[in-house]
């Protein structure tokens, strides 16, 4: 039986919510990813932006997964702007070192009243000032939502609109150190590859915009044809998707992985009002990376993609355990204490090894 023997992988972008469901789906992250970034962009006033918030988060997750190495950003909000001078030595001392940022109205739970136009705002240019001097990691949603004419903009051109804003960064602030999360444009990926190493930049690839594209989600009358797939940014077309597989085998380490598996119950999934952008992939997502890099005869780039380029991102060492996975087909579980999964009832070619 063939098999692959890899350090156990990372997972640069991961959402956990809370309550409940968080002890739902830690447990399928941890089994397969040694440590991850978790976001903290829960409703309301529950929003991890405050040292306090950040503690009790990373403590309620190493409850659950006592060996998870969680990263937990603090996220941009009004209030931690407010308060950046303030956040920024106490982080330091605990080793808080990502800051993330998304926008208000693009996603799950975005920060109210802000967008990436605010990053020419004296707070926003302060704050870029502060992630520098830290030495922090700049984590956005790279998406804008509105032209300068206040004009929504179809969300499958949300992210290459968002680039300008990328330039912004790299223009103004060179040192920067800037993580690009879930690039889904070939647009993006393209502007990425051709960047000077000398900018400090990350990008994480999600496994469905490895698999899935936008006629998948959404049909030509803008109806959904299945909005489980839905998530943002939404998927788009062959040549982004394309674009998201090559990189993954560029062995461009500014590439690697990272899930953005995002848990909604089925109800907040399939309703017709609006349903919840995200997908929950992490039951699966390693063996689907698996299965994608064997199939396109890639095997050799998968452990640095996988395990090795986000922890050197993050300043972390590997993880010093190896996990194996198997070339023998499994189903994929359709519903996990009603959340559905990725591509649920569907196969993958590869399993891993208990
Ligand atoms: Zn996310």
């Amino acid at each position: 039986m063939e098999t692959i023997e890899i350090t156990k992988p990372f997972n640069g972008h991961v959402h956990f919510r809370n309550g409940q469901m968080m002890k739902d789906v830690v447990p399928y992250t941890a089994q397969h990813y040694f440590g991850g970034v978790c976001m903290g962009n829960l409703p309301g006033d529950e929003v991890i932006d405050t040292i306090e918030k950040n503690l009790a988060y990373k403590g309620a997750i190493l409850e659950i997964a006592p060996s998870f190495k969680a990263i937990v950003p603090l996220m941009v909000t009004q209030n931690l702007l407010a308060n950046r001078k303030t956040i920024f030595p106490a982080a330091k001392k605990l080793g808080i070192r990502v800051y993330k940022f998304l926008p208000g109205g693009l996603s799950t739970n975005g920060s109210p009243g802000l967008s990436l136009y605010d990053f020419y705002t004296p707070a926003f240019r302060e704050f870029f000032e502060l992630l520098i001097e830290n030495d922090c990691v700049f984590s956005c949603h790279f998406e804008v939502e509105f032209d300068t004419n206040g004009k929504k903009i179809d969300p499958r051109y949300q992210e290459e609109q968002a680039i300008l804003f990328l330039q912004y960064l790299l223009r103004n602030f060179p040192k920067l150190k800037i993580m690009v999360e879930h690039a889904s444009s070939w647009q993006m990926i393209h502007f990425i590859r051709n960047l000077p190493r000398k900018y400090r930049i990350g990008v994480t690839l999600a496994i469905h915009h490895a698999s899935i594209t936008f006629p998948m989600v959404i049909n030509w009358r803008g109806k959904f044809v299945d909005s489980r797939l839905y998530c943002k940014p939404i998927a788009k077309y062959p040549k982004d998707r394309e674009a998201v597989i090559e990189a993954m085998f560029s062995g461009d380490p500014r590439f690697f992985l990272g899930t953005d598996s995002a848990p909604h119950l089925l109800e907040a999934k399939i309703r017709k009002e609006k349903p919840a952008a995200g997908i929950f992939s992490d039951p699966i997502s390693l063996q689907k990376y698996a299965e994608l890099f064997d199939a396109h005869g890639k095997r050799k780039y998968f452990e640095n993609f996988a395990s090795i380029f986000g922890p050197e991102f993050y300043g972390l060492d590997p993880s010093k355990e190896k996990i194996t996975l198997v070339k023998e087909a499994e189903k994929n579980p359709k519903l996990i204490a009603g959340i559905p999964v990725f591509l649920g009832g569907g196969e993958t070619a590869w399993r891993v090894k208990n």
